[in-house]
């Protein structure tokens, strides 16, 4: 039977002479595999819907295994983001974060809402590092390992002066920081953006403005709790940091 499934683009892979196998991020289905044949072919119609991160209409012949793609209708090509290297490599980055941290066939139509609405606003110029991050703390509760950023995540306590541990695995107050010695301080406002990044649906983001070196605090804190928590290698990551490490020096 065909469904009509709206999705975005992951990834897509070569499979044999002409066809392509295709990884979709969709509002209906969650995560899922697609067939599409013909669409190594580089003016076909089959090639032009599945370029990575189309955000399509697309017609599937759902099965047990990999769905067959019979036809897709663009929504939003986001263009503008596979012809900048700097949001293509911030996208593939989110990209490839969604297709290891979430489950095939779960459907989760909030956070297809948050990714979708997150490649909308890189495209329209909206800082990509701010979104980067909110997005990353949502696929990370969707993951299991969000941070505790609510209040101190030994006693409790819901005023600051907070610091973030990483090995504790969120915000400790100023009585219990000492569990941490590695702990980094943060400053009130920081700590009430890290909050307001997990919470906050991205649709409603107006105007952050964060100074840069908050924004590089939090970037550090991020990763490195991607690193003791997240469990896989991301090459797109790095190919970021490269990028970023450029942009800082023009
Ligand atoms: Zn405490």
């Amino acid at each position: 039977m065909l469904e009509k499934i709206e999705g975005i683009v992951l990834r897509t892979r070569d499979y044999g002479e002409t066809h392509k196998i295709v990884t979709l991020f969709t509002r209906e289905k969650g995560k899922i595999g697609v067939m599409a044949r013909g669409a190594k072919k580089p003016k076909s119609r089959m090639s032009s819907i599945t370029q990575p991160f189309i955000h399509g209409q697309y017609l599937i012949q759902i099965g047990s295994g990999l769905g067959l793609l019979s036809q897709g209708e663009m929504l939003s090509s986001l263009r503008v983001i596979r012809e900048d290297i700097v949001k293509a490599a911030y996208a593939s980055y989110l990209a490839e974060l969604t297709d290891k941290l979430v489950d095939e066939k779960q459907p989760d139509p909030f956070l297809f809402e948050q990714f979708l609405k997150t490649l909308q606003w890189i495209a329209e110029d909206k800082d990509s590092e701010i979104l980067a991050m909110m997005y990353e703390l949502k696929i990370y509760r969707k993951a299991g390992f969000a941070p505790k950023v609510d209040a101190c995540l030994n006693c409790g306590r819901e005023e600051g002066p907070f610091s973030f541990s990483v090995v504790e695995g969120g915000l400790l107050c100023f009585r219990c920081k000492q569990r941490d010695p590695q702990a980094y301080g943060l400053t009130d406002p920081l700590s009430r953006l890290l909050r307001l990044f997990l919470h906050m649906d991205v649709k409603r983001l107006g105007q952050v403005s964060m100074k840069a070196e908050n924004k590089k605090k939090l970037r550090q804190i991020l990763d490195e709790y991607y690193d003791r928590y997240g469990g896989y290698h991301l090459k797109s990551k790095k190919f970021l940091k490269q990028i970023d490490l450029f942009k800082d020096n023009d």
